[in-house]
């Protein structure tokens, strides 16, 4: 059957193309769908990833695409994955595409990543240019510099302020009108870290890079970057819908290997956490994800 695969990867992102790779590698028939909404593609650079410190999101991928197209048994498709059935008889699932196709598959590799909701709305303008979320891929370009730290959630503000501090201790913590403990104001202020309860009128800036903060008082604070603690989620309910078990903080249940609570459905990436992660650490995910899927077929099949 033409669209009979051992694998569908759905997301290449660095956990589903790490995977690729492997399967590939492994003589193993894959798909991977990608529909280009990785969260990263706003950034201009990507930090951290040994040998690719500073890269553009998009060179990296192009990269990683042209190294998995070499394997002769990998197909990558630019097409949205759209549902997953399973044909219980047959023990295969039936992946269905926008573009009205169906493929067959033993295995499914989830590496969908996750997508970021932000306390203000106005904030997608400036992130990846001047506003982050990691600290440890963009703290060293803004280092000693005047910093923002925008996060509602009192338990993310600490832990980020915290963080943050090592790379600028000019830094001014925004709650957008949630309140923070005393004691947790007073341990900020005898760094220096002023923090502002206040609600936040508007961010003020051009081309996304950040001038000033205005609060709803009217006050301006100039601030020329920072970081912003968004809730995340995952971007489809395919884990959900194949009956995926998911724990009480919406973590995937997994063997630890990447392996679901669903025969022959695997997880990989961001998407596993719905929590941020980084570029090596997917890469890594994918890559175990994608040794267990060939292992259990091999299992299967010997
Ligand atoms: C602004 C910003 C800056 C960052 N900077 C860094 C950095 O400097 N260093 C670093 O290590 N990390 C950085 N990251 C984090 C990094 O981008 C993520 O940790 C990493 O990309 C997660 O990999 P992933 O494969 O799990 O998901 P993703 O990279 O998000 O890939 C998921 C893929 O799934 C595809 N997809 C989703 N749904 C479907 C569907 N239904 N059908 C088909 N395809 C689908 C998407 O198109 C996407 O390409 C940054 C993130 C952001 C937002």
């Amino acid at each position: 059957m033409e669209n009979l695969y051992d694998c569908i990867v759905i997301g290449g992102g660095p956990a589903g193309l790490s995977a690729t790779l492997l399967l590939g590698r492994s003589r193993r028939k894959v798909a991977m769908f990608d529909n280009g909404t990785n969260r990263n593609r706003v950034t201009q650079e990507s930090h951290g990833f040994l040998t690719r410190d500073g890269i553009k999101p998009q060179e990296f991928k192009n990269i990683a695409i042209d190294e998995v197209k070499s394997y002769p048994s990998v197909s990558i498709l630019d097409e949205t994955v759209i549902g997953i059935n399973k044909d219980v008889q047959k023990n295969l699932f039936l992946v269905n595409t926008s573009n009205n196709k169906t493929y067959i598959t033993e295995k499914i590799l989830l590496a969908t990543g996750i997508q970021e909701e932000f306390p203000i709305s106005q904030i997608r303008q400036y992130y990846g240019k001047s506003l982050f979320n990691c600290p440890y891929c963009d703290g060293w370009e803004l280092r000693d510099t005047p910093l923002a730290l925008i996060a509602e959630n009192p338990e993310h503000l600490i832990h980020m302020a915290k963080l943050i501090f090592n790379w600028s201790n000019d830094l001014i913590a925004f709650t957008n009108g949630h309140q923070l403990p005393e004691n947790i104001r007073d341990s900020f202020e005898s760094k220096k870290i002023r923090v502002s309860t206040e609600v936040i009128k508007q961010l003020h800036g051009e081309n996304g890079m950040l001038e000033s903060i205005e609060l709803e008082s009217g006050e301006i604070i100039k601030r020329t970057g920072g970081f912003v603690a968004p809730s995340f989620y995952r971007p489809n309910k395919f884990a959900e819908q194949l009956n995926c078990e998911v724990d009480d903080i919406g973590k995937m249940i997994t063997d630890g290997d990447g392996r679901t609570t669903v025969n022959g459905i695997y997880i990989a990436g961001e998407a596993e956490k719905a929590g941020p992660s980084s570029l090596i650490l997917a890469a890594a995910d994918g890559f175990r994800a994608a040794a267990s899927i060939n292992m259990d077929i091999t299992l299967e099949r010997f």
